[in-house]
């Protein structure tokens, strides 16, 4: 969500890493939802601080937020799924030419049908849920099964262009998606065996942590 702190933010710390703004820059040109670059920081503190060796993430997109964990995060190896095989193959593409393509697994299907190539690398540190708005509570279910104890499910976009907290009127396009949303934030935090954080960032992120 664009904000006056969000515009402040991303002033502080522009990215200048040739290749990630030329995926920034794909993104906006191809109209490529990737993630902000403030709530990604946000992410990526996380992850220096909890150092995950195994991180699964459901819609790669075109590989970004993927590399810069992969960049954030020294040991860390990465599945990253997503059903459009047009994105992947450009994902495919950043990778190489990033070099993190021995580090960052790409699975082409919807996380939700093809569970056994995800199942198979499980369990997995931190899952990154970054996909269809409307189906979060899905992919929770399916996925924080496979969280490995004191892991950590985060996910981007809850809420949604401030749309989900009411500080933007839901457009009728999105109600649906923004209905979604406000239940699974609530669903999360009802959730037992995991302890629920939503940072007021980018278009919001919220940071589940297994405790049991
Ligand atoms: N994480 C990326 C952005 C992902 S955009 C980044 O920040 O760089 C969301 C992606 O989720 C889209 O590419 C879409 O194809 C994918 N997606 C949607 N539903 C999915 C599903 N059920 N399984 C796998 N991928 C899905
Ligand atoms: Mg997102």
């Amino acid at each position: 969500m664009s904000s006056p702190l969000n515009d402040y933010l991303s002033t502080l710390q522009p990215i200048r890493d040739p290749i990630l703004l030329k995926m920034k820059d794909y993104a906006v040109q191809n109209n490529i939802p990737i993630m902000e670059d403030v709530s990604m920081a946000v992410l990526l503190s996380l992850m220096k601080l909890k150092k995950p060796q195994t991180v699964l993430e459901i819609g790669t997109a075109i590989g970004y937020s993927a590399i810069r964990m992969a960049k954030a995060c020294k040991e860390c190896k990465i599945v990253s799924c997503d059903l459009d095989e047009k994105r992947l193959a450009i994902a495919k593409a950043f990778l190489h030419e990033s070099g993190f393509s021995d580090r960052i697994t790409l699975i082409y299907g919807d996380a939700l049908d093809d569970l056994a190539e995800i199942e198979h690398n499980a369990p997995y540190d931190m899952v990154f849920i970054d996909a269809a708005k409307g189906q979060y509570e899905k992919y929770f279910k399916a996925f924080s099964p496979m969280v490995a104890k004191h892991g950590m499910v985060v996910s981007d976009n809850v809420f949604f262009r401030g749309m989900v907290p009411g500080i933007v009127q839901p457009t009728k396009r999105y109600r649906t998606v923004i209905n979604r949303l406000r239940e699974y934030n609530e669903y999360l935090v009802r959730e037992e065996g995991f302890e629920t954080t939503f940072y007021p960032i980018g278009d919001g992120l919220a940071v589940s942590i297994k405790t049991d």
